[in-house]
């Protein structure tokens, strides 16, 4: 099979390698969509992964190509993928939450992910996919997953106002769980006009350009000079988490989910606010996949499946799997607008 292989930072090389071998647990994937994530990027030009080599990628769906003696059943089937796998061993995993497992293995950094036509994955990380379920909408099932997460760790179910800071697609989801949870204000706060239209097309006419104007000072005007039940900071940026807190209403909620490019400082007048505020500020991680209550994966099918979320309108640019390299390198550039980039294979 054809795989792109991560060897070091800004080392990735197609390569020609053997289908991986499947232990009995685990589901051979032929990948069909894959999404390239923003930490592939860095990951991609200058960090590297966790393990290397390793082929990077892990937000995909595909079709069950071959599979081991104790999950033959699941052979044909069409599925997505929760790519970390549990240790099964941790007090995190004995109760239930994945996401913050002690020891997790993770496909696409820690393990051979989906930019490649196959991969293998554990039976249990597999979630079966409707048939009428295109798989360029399910290889976004994670990204949007990651956004429900974030909002469910706040705590944010009786949100009214609700400002996301990053309109990427892991803030266009949040955006669009936070209205379909009841919230009758949704702000996006953004960069750029691209930004602002797709906004628009998901139905969200309130977009701040963080460079036109003090966002913050903006949404706590538009609130009646509350601010807004709850912030989230999908940008992973300083700025962003200040203009979190600043824009949140006393007694509001703070959640962050971006990811950090470098170091996190705030000013202190800005932290101040946290403690005359009283705001509640929590992280979130990944996004939670079980069998039993709050999986954030088949709630998040459901709203694929049933028109609530519209995934595709989030997928901007496709690329067959020959083009990766070139795609990376294109938003590592970041001088043409980027939503969604699929890898279709
Ligand atoms: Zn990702
Ligand atoms: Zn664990």
């Amino acid at each position: 099979m054809k795989a792109w292989v991560l060897h070091g930072a800004n080392d990735l090389r197609l390569e020609q390698r053997p289908l991986p071998a499947l232990a009995d647990a685990e589901a051979l994937v032929r990948v069909k969509a894959a999404g390239v994530c923003g930490s592939d990027i860095p990951r991609i030009f200058e960090t590297g992964a966790h393990t290397l080599p390793v082929v990077p990628g892990h937000e995909f769906a595909g079709v069950v190509a071959d599979a081991g003696r104790a999950c033959s059943d699941r052979i044909g089937k069409r599925v997505g993928v929760f790519p970390l796998i549990p240790c099964m061993r941790c007090d995190s995993c004995a109760r239930g939450r994945y996401e913050t497992c002690s020891t997790y293995d993770y496909i696409g950094s820690r393990r051979d992910g989906a930019f490649a036509e196959y991969v293998a994955v554990p039976a249990w990380n597999l979630i079966e996919l409707p048939d009428t379920m295109p798989f360029d909408a399910a290889a976004l099932l994670e990204p949007a997953a990651v956004a429900l997460h974030a909002l469910r760790a706040a705590g944010a179910e009786n949100a009214e106002s609700v400002a996301i800071f990053g309109a990427g697609p892991v803030g266009l989801f949040a955006a669009g769980w936070a209205r379909i949870s009841g919230a009758k204000k949704v702000f996006l706060v953004g960069t750029r006009a691209e930004q602002a239209e797709k906004a628009r097309l998901l139905g969200f006419s309130d977009f701040l350009d963080i460079n036109e104007r003090d966002a913050a000072e903006r949404i706590r005007a538009l609130t009646g000079g509350a601010g807004a039940d709850l912030c989230a900071d999908a940008a992973g940026d300083p700025r962003a988490v200040s203009d979190c807190i600043r824009a949140a209403r006393p007694g509001g909620l703070v959640v962050l989910i971006g990811n950090p490019r470098a170091d996190m400082r705030i000013g202190k007048d800005t932290y101040q606010k946290i403690l005359r505020k009283q705001l509640r500020v929590c992280g979130s991680w990944n996004s939670r996949f079980n069998r039993e209550a709050e999986n954030d994966w088949t709630e998040t099918l459901a709203a694929f499946d049933g028109g609530a979320l519209r995934p595709e309108t989030l997928i901007s640019h496709r690329f067959p799997l020959a083009d990766l390299a070139r795609a990376a390198e294109r938003m590592r550039a970041r001088k043409e607008y980027f939503c969604k980039v699929l890898i279709c294979g």
